[in-house]
């Protein structure tokens, strides 16, 4: 199963699992042979169907999304608000059916991305941050491109070099953080409207739910030495983000 459709089907258990909540509810009340059906049962049952409503309608939403269907980005955003809501929910369900958490944070971070690249953005280059985490860089480099990435000599031994360069030709600020609540605390500090963020699964949607109020493009690093070592990104899939929030495609 691929991870778009264990999305839909999780998506689809949590709707089945309210329906079965709305059955059991209305099990309860009938059969204590009620003369009148109090208000609050009817405004619990509205909400369960409203609840169903909308978690039908996002996956339906979703999975023309995740299939590159045109969507308005309207609708794209508030589904996007509602995967940020059930979220939590989503993650818990994944450890019932052993479905691994990273295939759905993919899904999210393409929900993410789909919509952020559905709208139209003519940044300013200072406006634009990167941000990746120190893993990155190589492990024997006893440059402290934490403190500043320039620190950088440009050996052509990591992609650290590539961020320096993307840097320089466009102007961006971009930062090499030593991890996660660094890197929210340097978004933060330096107000970009923007930004491309590089990191994991698992960082990369905590970050973007974290810092929703930016326009956050995520970009999944590859991990050939393992976890948090030696780690590599797409240098193309950056170059393309900037040149989108520059106005450029
Ligand atoms: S490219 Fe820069 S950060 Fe990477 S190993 Fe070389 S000097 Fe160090």
């Amino acid at each position: 199963m691929n991870n778009e459709k264990k999305f839909i089907y999780l998506m689809s258990v949590i709707a089945l699992f309210f329906a079965l909540l709305y059955k059991l509810v209305n099990f309860v009340v009938y059969s204590q042979d009620m003369k009148f059906v109090n208000i609050s049962i009817i405004l619990l049952n509205m909400l369960l169907m409203i609840i169903i409503s909308i978690i039908i309608l996002s996956s339906i939403v979703s999975y023309f999304i995740l299939k590159n269907k045109k969507i308005n980005k309207n609708i794209m955003k508030i589904n996007l608000k509602i995967v940020n809501a059930m979220y939590p929910l989503i993650i818990v369900t994944t450890k019932i059916f052993s479905i691994p958490k990273n295939d759905i944070r993919r899904v999210y971070v393409t929900l993410n991305n789909n919509y952020i690249y559905s709208n139209k953005y003519n940044f300013k280059a200072e406006d634009i941050m990167l941000i990746t985490p120190h893993c990155i860089q190589k492990n024997f480099c006893k440059h402290k491109v934490t403190n500043d990435i320039e620190n950088c000599r440009k050996c052509g031994q990591c992609n650290v070099e590539d961020l320096v360069k993307l840097k320089q030709k466009y102007n961006v600020k971009a930062f090499v953080a030593t991890g996660g609540t660094l890197a929210r605390k340097i978004i933060i500090q330096n107000k970009p409207k923007a930004v491309i963020a590089i990191a994991c699964e698992r960082d990369l949607t905590s970050g973007i739910q974290d810092v929703s109020k930016f326009q956050v493009i995520g970009i999944l690093n590859k991990r050939p030495n393992g976890p948090c070592f030696n780690t590599e990104i797409d240098i193309e899939d950056v170059e393309e983000a900037i040149k989108f929030f520059l106005g450029g495609n």
